[in-house]
């Protein structure tokens, strides 16, 4: 069965296909020859998780799925959440870390989640997966791998930041690891 990934991202079509196996065949965004940048107006995860895969559905007739992320902290009501990437009107990474952090200087509530949301369109029909990974922010970056706001991010029942906990832990308890699970267990069903 032949299935679309919304993502122009090589390296998450190959881990995903490598979580399918042989049965499914994954193909990315350019390979059923869409070249733009999808839409993620909605506000919401969910939403533009699924106005992502909707758009797909509705253009190209081809069962996909699409994946959204934002870190959710407690003490800024849910932010930065879906404005994750570009939290501090850019995308670099240190400006939305140094903004959050400043956001924070007085919050004694550290608490926060990651939190995916993958939509999946088979023949037309809507299916929801979310995985979330608990936490709390530190008040500075620690350690160097991943991305995004890893290193100041600490997962729940470790001592270490998701900046440093190498790449096989970090998938197994992460917000997409969890995500990609969910996805993969019921494709496989
Ligand atoms: P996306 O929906 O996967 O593109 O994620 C949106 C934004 O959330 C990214 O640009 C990052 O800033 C943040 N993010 C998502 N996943 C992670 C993660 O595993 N670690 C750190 N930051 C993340």
């Amino acid at each position: 069965m032949k299935i679309c990934f919304a993502t122009n991202n090589k390296n998450k079509v190959a881990e995903i296909q490598h979580a399918l196996g042989d049965q499914f065949e994954l193909v990315s965004l350019q390979e059923i020859g869409c070249h733009e940048e999808l839409a993620e107006t909605t506000g919401t995860i969910e939403g533009n998780s699924l106005q992502k895969a909707q758009y797909v559905w509705d253009h190209y007739q081809v069962s996909c799925f699409a994946d959204d992320t934002g870190l959710e902290v407690e003490a800024l009501g849910g932010e930065p959440g879906v404005d994750s990437a570009h939290y501090s009107g850019t995308r670099n990474a240190d400006e939305n870390m140094s903004l959050l952090l400043k956001n924070m200087q007085d919050k004694t509530d550290r608490q926060a989640q990651f939190r995916t949301v993958i939509t999946l369109i088979e023949n037309g029909e809507v299916k929801q997966f979310e995985g979330i990974a608990p936490g709390s922010m530190r008040t500075e970056q620690s350690g160097a791998e991943g991305f995004g706001y890893d290193p100041i991010f600490e997962p729940t029942g470790y001592d270490i930041t998701f900046a440093e906990m190498d790449m096989t832990t970090k998938n197994e308890i992460s917000h997409r690891g969890k995500a990609v699970q969910k996805l993969v267990d019921y494709l496989k069903k």
